[in-house]
């Protein structure tokens, strides 16, 4: 049997398998559908105060830096499986790759492009994690020459002349032994859920964007006016264990990365309030148990849903929510909102549940064989890694992707 594994998604667990493959001897073909690499992880940020708080950011981070490095590994970014077909005991794969449109051999990440580019954010970009050897991309959903208009500044102000906005797609076809799925999850859709006012006011929003402000720019500020928010509020359970938007499961790291944020946000802006909206607090682990009653000194917990979020003439945020001591319904003024949003199958699950022919278990992530066998799958040679099967954290995921990578190597009797 070909002694190849087809790995696809680079978030942490596609990368983590890729790692443990390709230091096994296994040649290994990555293929990731954005430009970047590091999935959600890429633009989480640490949450250190003045003790490491242990969320794992900088684990990810180490290994997205081992994979350039890494032997036995061919990576492919801003492509997708096309087709596949089950051959001598294994897998024909076309992969499609979408040009970068920038030549990197000729690029000297000057930056004018992005500067110039009139589209916001940029359309042509460093992609994360920004390592010296990532290539500049033009991301076409974006950019105006692709979308029918008239621009090529990009081109034009290009010292270097890397720029090539004629590049064409190409096919490659690969033969492989055995495939691990690592395409993770898609982060609750905010909008679905419209009296917390996401989309509507600006200042109500995702923990992600929470996360990116915090990566990027170190410090917190309202979207709507710059100020930093002295009154903060975190809604947990945004989407998860959540019947009537069809998820009725828990999340598994909303609480922890939200207890990880609120204690950063206090630590860094000691002046400010924040409060912790929830049903009730799974804290998974020993150690975490701790780091909430710490929490609880420094952070108000208000043990409800709130039903509504609305803003008044002050661009103040008004939330709504009923007092369970006193019984009755409560509005109070916060200055930002952050919606804790939960963890929902990956948006190509369905497409790749046709192509590999695999199912999908009842929440809609992809059905491994047992509950107790979560990296095998029902179709001969294909494993399942992280997210892609359920909700899981960047240390789960990471042991996760191991499990997948030691069952992919017994497959192929490459142990
Ligand atoms: C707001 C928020 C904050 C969080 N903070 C923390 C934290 O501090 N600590 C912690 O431990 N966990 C945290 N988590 C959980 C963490 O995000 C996950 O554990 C981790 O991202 C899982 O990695 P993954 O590789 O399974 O999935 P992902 O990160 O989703 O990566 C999947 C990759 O697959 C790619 N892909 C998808 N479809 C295809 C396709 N068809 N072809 C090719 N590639 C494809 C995607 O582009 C992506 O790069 C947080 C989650 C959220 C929502
Ligand atoms: S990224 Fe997370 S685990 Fe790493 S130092 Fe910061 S708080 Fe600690
Ligand atoms: S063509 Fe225009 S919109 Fe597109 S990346 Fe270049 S400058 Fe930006
Ligand atoms: S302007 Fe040209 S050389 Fe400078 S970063 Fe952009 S593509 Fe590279």
């Amino acid at each position: 049997m070909d002694k190849s594994v087809l790995v696809i998604g680079a978030g942490v667990a596609g990368i983590t398998t890729s790692l443990e493959l390709a230091n096994s001897g296994v040649q290994v073909v990555l293929v990731e559908k954005s430009p970047g690499l590091g999935g959600a992880v890429a633009s989480y940020c640490c949450k250190a105060t003045d003790q490491c708080n242990k969320c794992s950011v900088c684990v990810a981070n180490q290994k997205m830096e081992e994979l350039w490095s890494a032997p036995n590994l061919s990576l492919f970014t801003n492509s997708v499986i096309q087709k596949l077909a089950r051959s001598d005991g294994g897998f024909h794969i076309t992969v499609t790759h979408k040009p970068s449109y920038v030549d990197d051999d000729k690029c000297i990440r000057c930056q004018l492009c992005t500067e110039k580019c009139p589209t916001t954010p940029s359309s042509i970009f460093l992609p994360p994690p920004h390592s010296s050897l990532q290539s500049y991309v033009i991301d076409t959903d974006r950019c105006l020459h692709f979308q029918g208009k008239k621009c090529n500044l990009c081109q034009e102000v290009c010292p270097a002349g890397a720029v090539d906005l004629s590049q064409k797609e190409r096919e490659e076809n690969f033969q492989v032994g055995a495939i691990v799925v690592a395409t993770g999850f898609s982060p609750f859709d905010p909008t679905r859920k419209k009296r917390y006012g996401y989309g509507a006011y600006p200042d109500v929003i995702t923990a992600l964007e929470l996360e990116e402000q915090l990566r990027i720019e170190g410090k917190l500020s309202r979207p709507s006016d710059g100020n930093q928010p002295k009154q903060i509020a975190f809604i947990q359970c945004f989407g998860s264990r959540d019947a009537h938007v069809g998820n009725n499961y828990c999340s598994r790291v909303c609480c922890t990365y939200t207890m990880r944020l609120a204690n950063l946000l206090k630590f860094k802006h000691p002046d400010s309030s924040v409060t912790i909206f929830y049903m009730d607090i799974q804290t998974f682990g020993k150690e975490f148990e701790q780091f909430y009653q710490q929490c609880r000194q420094k952070i108000t917990f208000i043990r409800d849903m709130p039903s509504l979020i609305q803003q008044d003439g002050n661009n103040k945020l008004l939330i709504t929510y009923q007092d369970r001591k006193e019984g009755q319904v409560v509005r109070s003024n916060f200055d930002l909102a952050v919606l804790s949003v939960g963890l929902c199958p990956g948006e190509d699950t369905a497409k790749l549940v046709e192509l590999l022919g695999l199912q999908t278990n009842e929440h809609g992530f992809f059905k491994s064989l047992s509950p107790l066998q979560t990296n095998e799958t029902e179709a001969e040679g294909i494993f399942l890694a992280g997210t892609c099967q359920g909700p899981r954290d960047i240390s789960e995921s990471i042991a996760h992707s191991i499990g997948a990578a030691e069952k992919a190597l017994a497959y192929l009797g490459a142990e």
